[in-house]
């Protein structure tokens, strides 16, 4: 079953713009004024071996009282029923409105993986302008442009990532990864048992008591879009009866424990105090025990655009190590956001699992070395000849060759940003070993 992809949006956003980007096609017909698209769009996409279909929506209009209005909002609705993930379209350069806060907000309460698009995005500087977008609650934004083909490849490859994942080629095979074992870690009063009991309070979130669980031991099974979870007893929080609770002691011990025995860590940081000592120091115990993580970015709504710009920046300075973890920004307590986080759960630990066979990895790094050979050491030039799996959760690479010890950190970076895109490594460590031969 190829993945549907639903292009909603305001009218003139650019979504058939998009459309055609995605189908290569001319089926959409674009024009320079409001509502010309008023028709759903069905087409057909490909983006290496991953085919999609897109649908284009017409303008969204979610109050619209009658005419044709009404029946376009009728139609989204139902392209958005019918679709995997949506792409919400905004306009970087026309800015927020108050279309596209009714938008958000019929998004956020649908719960579907929803992927912010900030279309004409073309020859602005980064981030800056984008900042407005993030009161969205539809977390991170993604700057595209739909007329220069900018940020396209990107943005097919978030849109299928959650859905791809068994496949990232032909020869792998799918591995199943079981029940998913979730620790949510954060120092005291990040919003954890804010979280958690958000999360429990879902009808679609069907949690059930397993006997034989104490009073002190955390341990709730759930199931959610037909994946098996089980959040593990985390630091500093405690249930009592059907709610978890904030204990006043916050455990190092209890937090290392934690992250040992999960798959996958969410870390939450407060986003009104960014990024402390201790929210650093959880983090590199994380990246240590080489479990995955996800990170969120909690009480996103309490925080105005001045502090979010000084959030971000902690956040890329301070926890620059985990680059590799996807981020979502959130509000546990306005319940917003928070539908993506399981798509990037799930992410994780299926990245932790990721089965790659020794063809396929001597195929990348000769693809590699040839893109950009290693550089020189005085007499040697490292020789990289083949690699394999040398173990997975994290994965492991062992890259076999000659005068190896000379390959600079660089360069095993963009080694590991090459194996990171083929196998869509997204949210776990992957540790990279050279063995020289004699
Ligand atoms: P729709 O109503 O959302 O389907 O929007 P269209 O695709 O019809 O685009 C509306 C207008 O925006 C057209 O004039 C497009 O040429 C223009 N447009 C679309 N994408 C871009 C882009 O990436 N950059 C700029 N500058 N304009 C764009
Ligand atoms: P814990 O110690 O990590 O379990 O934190 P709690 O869940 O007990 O939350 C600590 C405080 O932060 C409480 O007063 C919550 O109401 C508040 N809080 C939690 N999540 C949010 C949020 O998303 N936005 C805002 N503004 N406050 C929040």
């Amino acid at each position: 079953m190829k993945p549907v992809l639903a292009l909603v949006g305001r009218p003139n956003v650019g979504k058939s713009t998009l459309f055609n980007r995605l189908t290569k096609s001319r089926d959409a017909i674009v024009a320079d004024f409001a509502g010309l698209t008023r028709d759903r769009h069905y087409g057909n996409g490909r983006q290496g071996k991953h085919e999609y279909i897109v649908i284009d929506t017409g303008g969204f209009e979610p109050d619209a009282e009658s005419g044709i209005y009404k029946e376009m909002a009728k139609q989204t609705r139902q392209a958005v029923a019918e679709a995997d993930v949506v792409i919400f379209v905004v306009d970087a350069r026309g800015g927020l409105s108050a279309q596209d806060h009714d938008i958000a907000k019929y998004l956020r309460r649908l719960g579907k993986p929803c992927i912010l698009t900030a279309n004409k995005a073309e020859g602005m500087k980064e981030g800056h302008q984008l900042v407005d977008f993030y009161e969205l609650g539809l977390g991170e934004v993604y700057p595209i442009s739909a007329a220069h083909g900018q940020g396209i490849r990107d943005l097919v490859d978030l849109a299928l990532a959650p859905l791809n994942l068994a496949a990232p080629e032909d020869e792998e095979e799918g591995v199943d990864i079981g029940v998913t074992k979730l620790a949510v870690a954060g120092r005291p009063n990040v919003g954890k048992s804010t979280l958690i009991n958000t999360w429990l309070g879902e009808e679609r979130l069907v949690a059930f008591d397993m006997p034989g669980t104490t009073r002190d031991a955390i341990s709730v099974p759930f199931e959610r879009n037909g994946h098996k979870f089980e959040l593990i007893d985390t630091a500093g929080l405690r249930r009592k009866g059907k709610v978890f609770e904030a204990i006043e002691k916050f455990s190092v011990v209890k937090t290392l424990q934690a992250i040992e025995t999960c798959h996958v860590v969410l870390l939450l940081i407060d986003a009104t105090q960014g990024v402390t000592d201790q929210d650093a120091h959880i983090a590199g115990y994380i990246l240590e025990s080489g479990r995955s993580v996800v990170l969120a970015i909690n009480k996103w709504d309490a925080v105005d655009a001045y502090q979010r710009q000084l959030v971000m920046r902690s956040i890329e300075t301070r926890l620059a190590f985990l680059k590799f973890a996807s981020m979502h920004y959130i509000s546990a307590i306005k319940r917003q956001g928070l539908g993506p986080l399981w798509a990037s759960i799930l992410q994780a630990h299926q990245a932790a699992m990721c089965k790659m066979s020794t063809p396929v990895l001597t195929r990348l790094l000769l693809e590699a070395t040839a893109f950009q050979s290693p550089q020189r050491a005085g007499m040697f030039r490292p020789k990289l000849r083949y690699a394999h799996q040398g173990g997975m959760n994290p994965p492991v690479i062992i890259i076999h060759g000659n005068s190896l010890e000379h390959v600079t950190e660089a360069y095993k970076r963009f080694l590991e940003g090459r194996f990171r895109k083929a196998f869509n490594l997204t949210g776990t460590p992957l540790r990279i070993q050279m063995k020289s031969a004699a």
